[in-house]
């Protein structure tokens, strides 16, 4: 199977999560996959030429890069959401729907110049991914790329990542 299949097969559809009017997508499935996710682990590594270090964005972002990592022996550095990291931290702030959301990475996770890949599950408005980026270079990464399993087309996340490369496995 393709990637993209894998990976529309591994989503499940959960109507009015976490808000009535709102479909999301539920990819637990996949991660819960053995075969399935190993293929798309190695399918994003096999995309990417090289780099030095994976970020994961909390949570699900996290068993992305650990797996990322282990198999390649990249270290992995965590965004992580407010106040949840125990040393200083840089910190970027962005818009939601309703209110605000809040992303830090250490000061320090980074040696300057190291190439960084970026991972989360999905991509939907980009503001978590945008803050990210951000993040990261505020840090002294260069980002190296950012893979999605799932990208919400509809949303266009990907035009305010631009001109940063979007990479998704599966586009809907
Ligand atoms: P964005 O900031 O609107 O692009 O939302 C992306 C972030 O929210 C990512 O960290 C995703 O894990 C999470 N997210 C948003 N929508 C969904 C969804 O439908 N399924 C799973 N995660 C989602």
């Amino acid at each position: 199977k393709e990637l993209a299949e894998l990976v529309a097969g591994g989503t499940v559809d959960v109507l009015d999560f976490p808000k009535p009017g709102i479909v999301f997508k539920d990819l637990m499935p996949l991660f819960g996959d053995g075969p399935a996710f190993k293929r798309v682990i190695d399918g994003i590594i096999a995309y990417h030429d090289s780099f030095d270090v994976v970020a994961g964005i909390e949570a699900r972002g996290f068993l992305m890069a650990a797996a990322i990592g282990y198999s390649t022996g990249a270290g992995i550095v965590p965004v992580r959401k407010a106040g949840k990291l125990p040393r200083p931290a840089f910190s970027a702030s962005y818009a939601l729907e309703y209110g605000e959301a809040t992303l830090e990475v250490s000061e320090g996770a980074f040696e300057p110049g190291q190439r960084v890949l970026v991972v989360d599950d999905v991509l939907a408005t980009g503001g978590t991914a945008e803050a990210t980026l951000d993040l990261i270079e505020r840090a002294g990464g260069i980002v190296a790329g950012f893979t999605v399993l799932m990208e919400l087309g509809f949303l266009d996340g990907r035009q305010r990542l631009s001109p940063r490369p979007v990479h998704a496995l599966l586009t809907v």
